[in-house]
C-alpha cells in the first residue's frame, strides 16, 4: 500500500505540474525511493465529500500559505513531501480547490497523530499539521487554481483500476491459501476439499475473480486509450470489493475455528479486505452516483 501510494497518488501531480526543479528535487528522490511521498485529500470533516475541504491556501506575495489538518493520510508518518489539496475559495466549494506540494522540514509542517488501524498495517496512516507552512509559487500543482477537481478525474480512475487490483490479490491469496489449507485439513475420514460445499466455495470464487481482473483490465485500457472511463472504473472497483469481501469471509469459513485465530493468515485478509470499502471511493457513495447515472434516462 505504501509503495502504490508512492507509484501514483503521492507523485502524480508532481509529475504532471512540478517544475523542472521540483521534479529534480523532489521527483527523481521519489522514483529512487529516497523521499515518501503521500496525498492528502482527506479531513476530520471531509471525505468523500471535499466540498468540505476547510484547509486553505492564501496567497502570499508570490507565493502561499497554507493551513489546515489532513487525516487518514498513507505514509503520513514517514513521509517527506506531501500533496495536498486546499481551497483558495472556501465560499466556491469545488470549484475553489487546488494542489499544493509541502515538504517536510518546512515550518509549521508537522506529523500529527498515528492511526492505529484494523488492517493494512504495513502502511503507517496518520495526520498531516499545517499551520501557516508558507511555500513558493510554483508550490501551487497546477495551471490554474480552482481546478483540483478536474485535475483529479484521470488521476480517480487509476485509483479505482489500484484499489480494485488490489482486491484482487488480496482475494487470490486468501483462496489460494484456504485451498492449501482445504486439502490438508480431514474431516469425516477424507481431507475436506473432496466435499461439494467447500468446492462451491472456490468454483464461486473462479468465477467472480475472473469477471473482476477482465474488468479491471478493460478499464486500464481505456485509461491508456485517453478514454472517459469514469462510470466504468467505479463499478470495476465496486465488483472487485465485493468480490474480495466475499472470498476473505469464505477463506474464514473453510478454516472454520482456525479462521478465528490470530495465528492463521485468514484473519489478516479479513481484516486488510474492510480498507477496500474506502479507499477509491465508499459503495455508498460509488452506487449512489452509478444509480443516479441510470436513473437519469
Ligand atoms: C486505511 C486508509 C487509508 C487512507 N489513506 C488516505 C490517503 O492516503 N489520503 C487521503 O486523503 N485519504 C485517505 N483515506 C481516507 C479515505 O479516502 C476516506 O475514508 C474516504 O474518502 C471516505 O471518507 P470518510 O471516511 O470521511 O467517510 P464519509 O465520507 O464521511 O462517509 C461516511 C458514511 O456516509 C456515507 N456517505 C457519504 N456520502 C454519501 C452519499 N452521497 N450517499 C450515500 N452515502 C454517503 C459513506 O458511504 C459512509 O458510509 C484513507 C482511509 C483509510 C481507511
Amino acid at each position: 500500500m505504501s509503495v502504490s501510494v508512492q507509484m501514483l497518488m503521492g507523485t502524480y501531480f508532481i509529475g504532471r505540474f512540478g517544475s523542472d526543479e521540483i521534479k529534480k528535487n523532489v521527483l527523481q528522490p521519489a522514483i529512487e525511493g529516497k523521499k515518501v511521498t503521500c496525498i492528502c485529500f482527506t479531513e476530520d470533516q471531509s471525505g468523500s465529500d471535499l466540498a468540505g475541504t476547510r484547509t486553505t491556501a492564501v496567497r502570499d506575495g508570490d507565493g502561499w500559505v497554507l493551513s489546515g489538518t489532513k487525516q487518514w493520510i498513507t505514509n503520513g508518518p514517514i513521509a517527506d513531501v506531501a500533496t495536498v489539496m486546499a481551497t483558495t475559495d472556501p465560499s466556491a466549494g469545488l470549484k475553489g480547490l487546488s494542489f499544493f506540494l509541502v515538504e517536510d522540514g518546512m515550518e509549521g509542517f508537522s506529523k500529527g497523530q498515528v492511526f492505529h488501524k484494523l488492517g493494512t498495517r504495513g502502511a503507517p496512516t496518520g495526520e498531516i499539521v499545517l499551520d501557516a507552512v508558507r511555500v513558493d509559487g510554483d508550490h501551487h500543482l497546477g495551471e490554474e487554481t480552482g481546478k483540483g477537481l478536474e485535475y483529479s478525474t484521470d488521476i480517480l480512475n487509476m485509483i479505482r483500476v489500484m484499489t480494485g487490483l488490489a482486491a484482487c490479490s488480496i482475494a487470490d491469496e486468501a483462496m489460494k491459501d484456504a485451498a492449501a489449507f482445504a486439502r490438508g485439513r480431514v474431516a469425516f475420514g477424507k481431507p475436506i476439499s473432496r466435499y461439494q460445499l467447500i468446492r462451491e466455495k472456490f468454483g464461486r470464487f473462479y468465477a467472480k475473480y475472473e469477471a473482476a481482473r477482465t474488468l479491471l483490465y478493460r478499464v486500464a485500457c481505456m485509461i491508456d486509450e485517453g478514454m472517459e472511463c469514469r462510470r466504468e472504473a467505479m463499478a470495476a472497483k465496486w465488483f472487485a470489493t465485493e468480490m474480495c469481501l466475499e472470498a476473505v469471509d469464505e477463506a474464514t469459513r473453510v478454516y472454520a475455528g482456525n479462521g478465528f485465530c490470530m495465528e492463521y493468515e485468514p484473519q489478516r485478509f479479513f481484516r486488510d479486505a474492510r480498507f477496500l470499502l474506502s479507499g477509491g471511493g465508499t459503495h455508498e457513495v460509488l452506487l449512489n452516483f452509478l444509480g443516479g447515472q441510470m436513473l437519469r434516462g
